[in-house]
C-alpha cells in the first residue's frame, strides 16, 4: 500500500521548498496590497532571503578547493586504463556541448532583457578594451600571483593607454578561474604523489565531506530563506514583466534540455554505436521518470544500473565504471542551466558580456557540473560559483531559486541519460579490451559486442 509517513519523509525538504515558494507568494501579495512598507522596511523583510544567499557565498570557497582536488586526485587512478579515459573523454565532450547549446540558446531567446527598452538609449559605452586584453585578462586569472588574495579579489584590466597594459584595479569577489587551475594542478601533483600524497588527499576528502553537511545544513534553512526572498521580491517588484521573462528563462532551460537529449545525444550515440538511439532511452525510461521524481543522479544509481545492465544489456565492467563516476562527474543537465542562467542574470542587469567573460561562463559552468554532487539542488549551489566569476550580483538568483526545485528534476533526467549513453558508447569503444579480457578468464561474456 501507500506509504504516506515515509513519502512525506523522503521529500520533507522538497515539500517545504514548494509551501515556501507559496507561502511567499502569498505574503508578498497580502503585504504589498495591506502594507505600506518604506523603503527600509522592505529591506529588513528581505534580510532572512540575504542571510540564506550569504549562506550559500559562504560555501563556494571549500567547496571549490575541496571538491576540485579530490576530484582530480581520485581520477588519476581510476582512469589509469583505456576505459577509463574513454569516459572521461565523453563526460567532457557532451558537457562542453550542453553549455554551448545553453549558451547559443540564452543569446538568441535572450530571457531577460526587457522588451520595451531594447530600442532606447543604447548609447555606446566605448571601452579602451578590446577582444585580445580580455582574453590576456582571462588568462592573467587564471594565474593568481597569490592564492590568498584569488579568494577575495579578482584581478582586471583597468587601463590600457597606447603602449602599456596598466593591470592593477581589483574587483571583489572570488578569482574562481585562479582557484580551479591552482586547484586542478595541486589535485594532479597529489594524485601521483603516491603514499606521502595521501595524507593530503585524506584531508581534502575530509573538508569535501564536511563542506558537503554543512551544505545540507544550509538546505534546511533554504525553505525560510526563500519564502522571505520571494516576498521581498513580490513586494519591491515595480515592472511585472518579470514574470514573463522568469517563465522564458525557464522556456530556454527546457528546451536547451530537450534539445540536448532527443538531438545531440542521440546523434552522438548512433554515429559511434550504429543502433537506435531511442530504444536505448526507452530502456532507461524507468532511471529517467526515478530521476525526475528525487531530483538526484546518486540516488538514482540503483535504477540507472538496473536499466543499463538488464534492458540494455550493457557488459557490468564498464557501467561498473561509467555510471557511478558519471553520476557525480558527468551532468549535461546541469551545466546547460547554469550557462542559461548566467547569462539570464547578466541580461535581467543589463550587463553586457564580453568575449572573455562568456568564456569564463562556459568553463566554470563545465567545471561547476563537474564540482556539484548528484543531490537535489546541488546544481543551484554550484551556479553560484559561476555568477561570482563574472562579477554578476548572486542577489538576482531569487528567482532562479523560486523555480529551482522544478527544473532540477528535468536537469537530473538528464544528467542521467547523459550517463547511460555514455556507457553504451564506451562500450562500443571498448570492444577490444572487453573481449581481450574475456580471452584472458574462461568465462564467456554473453554481453561482448
Ligand atoms: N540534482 C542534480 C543531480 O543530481 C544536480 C543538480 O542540482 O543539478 O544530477
Amino acid at each position: 500500500g501507500w506509504d504516506l509517513k515515509g513519502l512525506l519523509k523522503r521529500n520533507w525538504l522538497l515539500i517545504a521548498t514548494i509551501v515556501s515558494v507559496l507561502l511567499g507568494i502569498g505574503l508578498g501579495v497580502l503585504v504589498r496590497e495591506y502594507a505600506s512598507l518604506s523603503h527600509l522596511d522592505k529591506q529588513y523583510f528581505g534580510f532572512p532571503g540575504d542571510i540564506l544567499m550569504r549562506m550559500l557565498k559562504l560555501v563556494i570557497l571549500p567547496l571549490i578547493i575541496s571538491s576540485m582536488i579530490t576530484g582530480v586526485a581520485a581520477l588519476d587512478s581510476d582512469v589509469s586504463g583505456k576505459i577509463g579515459l574513454r569516459a572521461v573523454v565523453y563526460y567532457l565532450t557532451t558537457t562542453i556541448i550542453a553549455v554551448l547549446l545553453g549558451i547559443a540558446l540564452v543569446i538568441t531567446i535572450k530571457p531577460g532583457v526587457s522588451q520595451k527598452a531594447e530600442n532606447i538609449d543604447r548609447t555606446e559605452v566605448t571601452q579602451n578594451v578590446n577582444t585580445v586584453d580580455t582574453l590576456l585578462d582571462l588568462v592573467r586569472n587564471m594565474f593568481p600571483e597569490n592564492i590568498v588574495q584569488a579568494c577575495f579579489q579578482q584581478v582586471r584590466v583597468v587601463n590600457i593607454t597606447k603602449d602599456y597594459i596598466i593591470v592593477g584595479s581589483y574587483s571583489d569577489g572570488l578569482n574562481v578561474l585562479g582557484l580551479i587551475v591552482f586547484c586542478v594542478a595541486f589535485g594532479l601533483v597529489i594524485g601521483k604523489m603516491g603514499e606521502r600524497g595521501r595524507i593530503l588527499l585524506e584531508f581534502f576528502d575530509a573538508l569535501n565531506e564536511a563542506t558537503m553537511r554543512l551544505v545540507q545544513i544550509i538546505m534546511c534553512y533554504m525553505p525560510v530563506g526563500i519564502l522571505f526572498l520571494i516576498a521581498a521580491k513580490i513586494i519591491e517588484v515595480e515592472d511585472w514583466e518579470i514574470f514573463r521573462k522568469l517563465g522564458m528563462y525557464m522556456v530556454t532551460v527546457l528546451s536547451g534540455l530537450a534539445i540536448h537529449s532527443t538531438v545531440f545525444l542521440p546523434l552522438i550515440y548512433f554515429v559511434i554505436v550504429r543502433k537506435n538511439p531511442y530504444t536505448f532511452a526507452l530502456g532507461m525510461a524507468q532511471a529517467l521518470v526515478t530521476a525526475l521524481m528525487i531530483s538526484s543522479s546518486s540516488a538514482t544509481l540503483p535504477v540507472t544500473f538496473r536499466c543499463a545492465e538488464e534492458n540494455l544489456r550493457i557488459d557490468k565492467r564498464i557501467t561498473r565504471f561509467v555510471l557511478p563516476v558519471g553520476a557525480t562527474i558527468n551532468m549535461d543537465g546541469t551545466a546547460l542551466y547554469e550557462a542559461v542562467a548566467a547569462i539570464f542574470i547578466a541580461q535581467l542587469n543589463d550587463y553586457d558580456l564580453d568575449v572573455g567573460q562568456i568564456v569564463t561562463i562556459s568553463v566554470t559552468a563545465t567545471v561547476a557540473s563537474i564540482g556539484a554532487a548528484g543531490v537535489p539542488n546541488a546544481g543551484f549551489v554550484t551556479m553560484v560559483i559561476v555568477l561570482t566569476a563574472v562579477g554578476l550580483p548572486a542577489n538576482d538568483v531569487t528567482l532562479i531559486i523560486a523555480v529551482d526545485w522544478l527544473l532540477d528534476r528535468f536537469r537530473t533526467m538528464i544528467n542521467v541519460l547523459g550517463d547511460a549513453y555514455g556507457a553504451g558508447i564506451v562500450q562500443k569503444l571498448s570492444r577490444r579490451e572487453l573481449e581481450r579480457m574475456d580471452g584472458t578468464s574462461d568465462v564467456t561474456n554473453p554481453f561482448a559486442l
